[in-house]
């Protein structure tokens, strides 16, 4: 875009003081000679904050907590996963000055899975119906799984569940559901609460993987718990450098490095709490 001497990126959300984004995005581009800088900003007014992106000459943006909905009308299109979803957390500013948001958060969620499991045939019990649990629903399904919904409010998980075609059960049920792997989409046991976890250990003898999608800290109370029943954990670190990887192909068209994405991450994350 004319006029900045390097591109423009940012993230919009409220807050976004402890987001990692700008520190694997802006370490990702300079890794990748893009010039390039990514700035948060906490939004006070979303329809000036999305008139800005115009204004600023922004080429991409990414959205977080709590606009990912409330986004979705401000913008020119929408692509297809982020209707079906019902969220967006990523705008592409392109040709002819035009926002079309994307939602690559379902895509992270998959590719990491796919590096520990086969999808397709299998169950997956996901805890949540908010943003992330859509996500997760909508890239199970997409790549052949079946996904069961657990949710602690009865009307919003049943919704959700209607929404998807798949079955819901209210979380205190949790003891008599059966799956491959278990989906934590709930923010609980997210620092600083970092003793919480949303089920009681006993509950997670009956899954073989366990997937936190909170990835601060990188080993929550609940993926502890799941190793010592003897489960396969995955911690919400992948699928965040898989959605923040995407974002970038989607602005620049150009698959970033990954594993040195991820690293970035995980040293921040040591550094930050101990990990
Ligand atoms: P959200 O839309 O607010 O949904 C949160 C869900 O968690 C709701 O269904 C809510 O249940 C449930 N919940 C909240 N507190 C609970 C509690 N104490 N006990 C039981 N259930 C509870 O949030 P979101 O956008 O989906 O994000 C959720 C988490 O995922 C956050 O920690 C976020 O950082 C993380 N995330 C990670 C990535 C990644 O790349 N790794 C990407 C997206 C999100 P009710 O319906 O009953 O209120």
């Amino acid at each position: 875009m004319a006029g900045n001497s390097s591109e423009i990126f940012a993230l919009l959300g409220n807050p976004v003081g402890h987001s990692l984004s700008p520190l694997m995005h802006n370490a990702t581009f300079k890794r990748m000679n893009i010039a390039a800088q990514y700035v948060p900003f906490c939004v006070r007014n979303l329809e000036d904050a999305v008139r800005g992106i115009r204004g600023l000459d922004i080429r991409g943006v990414s959205i977080t907590i709590p606009f990912k909905t409330a986004v979705m009308p401000w913008l020119d299109e929408v692509d297809e996963s982020s209707l079906r979803i019902g969220a967006v957390n990523t705008i592409l500013h392109g040709d002819k000055d035009s926002l079309k948001g994307y939602n690559t958060d379902w895509i992270g969620l998959v590719r990491d899975l796919k590096e520990s499991l086969e999808i397709s045939g299998k169950t997956f019990a996901i805890l949540g119906a908010g943003g992330g649990a859509r996500a997760a629903v909508f890239g199970i399904q997409k790549e052949g799984g079946i996904a069961i919904v657990l949710n602690r409010s009865i009307e919003k998980g049943e919704k959700m569940a209607r929404d998807f075609g798949c079955r819901f059960y209210p979380l205190l049920e949790i003891g008599n559901i059966e799956a491959d792997c278990l989906i934590n989409t709930t923010p609980v046991g997210m620092s600083p609460d970092r003793e919480k976890s949303p089920l009681a250990r006993e509950s997670l003898v009956n899954f073989r993987w366990v997937m936190d999608i909170i990835y601060n800290p990188v080993k929550t109370k609940l993926l502890r718990d799941a190793e010592e029943v003897g489960c396969t954990v995955l911690s919400g670190v992948g699928m965040f450098v898989h959605q923040g990887a995407e974002q970038i192909k989607i602005w620049t068209g150009v698959d970033p490095p990954r594993s040195f994405m991820r690293h970035v991450v995980l040293e921040r994350l040591k550094e930050r709490d101990g990990n």
